[in-house]
């Protein structure tokens, strides 16, 4: 089994789940068509009813873009010095200037 090292990882697109190992629990990380979930089994007995899960949307992890009307901060920064952005106060979204 390939061994993790203590870094960031990211779930490739054409993947949808990962098995890890930690101490005597296998857990299961997989993705939806709406979210994400989480399932922990007893090594060995992954086949068996998971003993404990969790679920997120999808959209639980990012604001909901209808309630934003967009308020841009006033200081911008720029892309390697190339291209300018303003990013908004209340969610992820920027905008270019210029
Ligand atoms: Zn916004």
């Amino acid at each position: 089994m390939p061994v993790l090292k203590e870094e960031d990882y990211e779930l490739p697109e054409d993947q949808t789940s990962v098995w890890i190992t930690v101490n005597a629990i296998s857990v299961r990380v997989f993705r939806t068509d709406e979210g994400v979930g989480v399932d922990l089994y007893p090594v060995g007995r992954e086949s068996e009813d998971a003993i404990a899960s969790t679920y997120a949307l999808n959209d639980e992890g990012e604001e909901d873009e209808q309630m934003c009307d967009h308020d841009w901060k006033h200081d911008s920064y720029t892309d390697n010095g190339r291209v300018e952005w303003q990013l908004c106060k209340h969610c992820p979204k920027s905008r270019r200037l210029g």
